[in-house]
């Protein structure tokens, strides 16, 4: 493989749904910026919640690298990277300009706490694949485990999400990541995802390392019951895909281990 220092894209995205995936990163900070804290994050703790969208990396510099990219395999090109994606306020611009000179499906991966903001909602129905973050059954949880930016409402965040399956016509996927604070709330998220039609279910503890240990494989396969009405996956069960590896200090700095 190449050797050359991308700092906007990266490979391989920390999704086991998504193949070979080629990340993009339109936040790319030294710190994490995101309007979650959530207790597992593999980043670390969120500095500075911010809600606030602006422009951290131009839509030029991220078409420059892809650009320069060599012929590799890649089954989809992935907006995430060190925070929230839907921060960055070109997310729509980018996702449009990456299709218009790549073939690959474009996944956005989002926690949907900005879902319910018009300007969001437009920009994610350019996507061929939006993965939207569920952990919580109410606000109780949510306070618990995501640990949103003040003036963040559950409730807000499903009532989005509902609103963009409606008039959605790609893959929308939930990930639910369960730990031990909402694990016992696995069968009032299975009733609340209902209300939103996802096209997958992906169930999820965290493996890689963070503040939260993850569930045993028999925890987490009594939880994916709860689930039985949808077309569900989890992360002890999936295959792994052999990567693309690209820039690997970039991708781990993704990942939370270079700082
Ligand atoms: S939403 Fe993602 S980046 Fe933000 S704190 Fe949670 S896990 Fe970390």
């Amino acid at each position: 493989m190449m050797k050359r220092d991308y700092r906007y894209i990266f490979g391989p995205v920390s999704s086991w749904r998504l193949g070979a995936s080629l990340g993009i990163d339109l936040l790319s900070q030294e710190r994490k910026i995101c309007n979650f804290d959530c207790l597992y994050c593999q980043l670390g703790g969120t500095q500075a919640p911010t809600r606030k969208r602006r422009l951290y990396v131009s839509t030029d510099k991220v078409l420059a690298e892809i650009d320069e990219l060599p012929d590799v395999a890649i089954d989809t090109i992935t907006f995430s990277g060190r925070g929230e994606p839907t921060l960055a306020q070109n997310l729509g611009e980018t996702i449009l300009a990456v299709r218009a000179i790549r073939r690959e499906p474009v996944a956005v991966l989002t926690n949907a706490s900005l879902m319910g903001r018009e300007d969001v909602h437009e920009e994610l129905r350019c996507a061929d694949i939006v993965i939207a973050k569920l952990d919580a059954s109410s606000q109780a949880i949510f306070q618990i485990v995501n640990r949103p930016a003040p003036g963040i409402g559950f409730g807000d965040v499903v009532t989005g999400l509902k609103k963009f399956r409606a008039d959605y016509g790609g893959k929308l996927a939930l990930q639910i990541m369960f730990i031990r604070e909402n694990r016992d709330a696995a069968q009032q998220i299975a009733g609340i995802a209902e209300g939103m039609c996802p096209n997958e279910i992906q169930i999820n503890t965290p493996l890689r390392p963070c503040r939260e240990s993850p569930l045993s494989p028999e925890v987490v396969g009594g939880i994916v019951r709860y689930f039985h009405a949808f077309r569900t996956v989890s992360v002890y069960e999936c295959e792994r895909p052999s990567v693309l590896s690209l820039s690997p200090e970039e991708t781990l700095r993704r990942r939370g281990k270079v700082v």
